[in-house]
């Protein structure tokens, strides 16, 4: 691994590396390579977070989705997608459920439904906080104007994940219908960041038309916005959509991208996927052992779990969340870590708040 080594040394040192190295450090990649790096990944891991692995609860609302995206089992011209939107009532069973199991998150998902007006979900995020106020809650539901994300700021949402899945315009267009933008996207990650949410991006790995060039475009796109969590994961196709015949990604990229990710960002929260887990069977504990400190178990009620379906052969889509807690809480201790209580704030936020 000539060259590998000084790369990856340089990126544990510095943080960061020119665009020509980082794009010979990701093809360069091979066994010894990708193991000196998440050894090195480990120690920035451990430096800021031990051996501890957060926990969110993740909720999947609605699988309607507005939007047509080409890569997404949501997509809104999926017919064959049995649809179902869950109330505010079986939302906050699940948070009830999520709290007794130790949750201190909860992550509410789903595609972009307008049924959802901004006032519900208002209500539906400070219901959330009036009961749990020891709880951060999160919202991962797409593309909204700036006054949304204040109003459900002012709620009290705490966070919001916002992939940017790739950063490269050209690559945008050809993953998505022409009324979404990347623009778009970036606007509204700065926009969540300067309201004062914490912010998460990140990108699908070995997406269609993927190539390294388009990969280090999103590392320095990262490096610019920042953002406090990074989710990346292994593009998975789904067979109601226009790549059901694209290959999927394999897990070695995601964890060699995990690994960069945590020496670029060394603070970031970073999880171990439920995509990673599909992809490979044991993905979400290579995951922790190349830098991710967070694990997303599912919270929503079983009888939905089968319907949120973004991509083929979705794991964990029939046990109850007792039983998702508990077999994440095992494969997380198989690598020597342990999932802890608590709402596992970014560093910087964790900061001020003990203060
Ligand atoms: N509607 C919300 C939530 C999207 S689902 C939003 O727009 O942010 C969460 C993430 O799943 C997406 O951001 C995307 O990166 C990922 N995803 C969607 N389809 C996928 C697929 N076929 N394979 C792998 N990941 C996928």
């Amino acid at each position: 691994m000539s060259g590998q080594r000084e790369r990856i040394d340089a990126l544990f040192e510095t943080g960061t590396l020119d665009r020509e190295a980082f794009a010979a450090l990701i093809d360069g990649r091979d066994e010894d390579s990708a193991a000196y790096l998440f050894e090195k990944a480990r120690i920035r891991q451990q430096e800021h977070f031990g051996k501890q692995v957060y926990l969110r609860g993740l909720i999947e609302f609605t699988n309607y989705c507005r939007n047509d995206c080409y890569y997404c089992g949501l997509r809104r011209s999926n017919r064959s997608c049995d649809r179902y939107r869950l109330t505010r009532e079986q939302i906050l069973d699940c948070c009830r459920q999520g709290y007794a199991l130790g949750f201190r998150t909860f992550v509410l998902q789903g595609g972009e439904d307008p049924h959802y007006s901004d006032d519900d979900l208002c209500e539906i995020v400070s219901a959330i906080k009036a009961d749990w106020p020891d709880c951060a809650v999160t919202l991962s539901i797409g593309e909204k104007s700036r006054e949304s994300y204040q109003a459900y700021y002012d709620a009290g949402a705490d966070r919001y994940l916002l992939r940017h899945e790739t950063a490269t315009p050209e690559h945008y267009a050809r993953l998505h219908p022409p009324e979404l933008t990347l623009e778009n996207r970036i606007r509204c990650l700065w926009d969540l960041k300067e309201i004062g949410y914490q912010v998460g991006a990140g990108m699908m790995l070995q997406a269609p038309y993927q190539t390294t060039e388009y990969i280090v475009n999103d590392l320095l796109f990262l490096r610019e916005l920042q953002p406090d969590m990074i989710g990346v994961g292994p593009f998975i196709p789904h067979r109601d959509t226009p790549f059901r015949d694209e290959p999927a990604g394999d897990a070695a990229l995601t964890l060699f991208l995990i690994g960069v990710l945590r020496l670029m960002l060394p603070q970031a929260l970073i999880p171990a996927t439920t995509a990673l887990g599909t992809i490979d069977p044991l993905g979400r504990e290579k995951g922790i052992l190349a830098g991710a400190n967070v694990v997303m178990p599912n919270l929503s009620p079983v009888d939905v779990r089968g319907k949120y379906l973004l991509y083929d052969g979705k794991i964990c889509t029939g046990d109850e969340a007792a039983e998702c807690r508990a077999c994440m809480q095992g494969r997380i201790r198989s690598v020597g870590y342990e999932t802890v209580v608590g709402r596992g704030d970014a560093p910087r936020v964790a900061r001020k708040q003990n203060r």
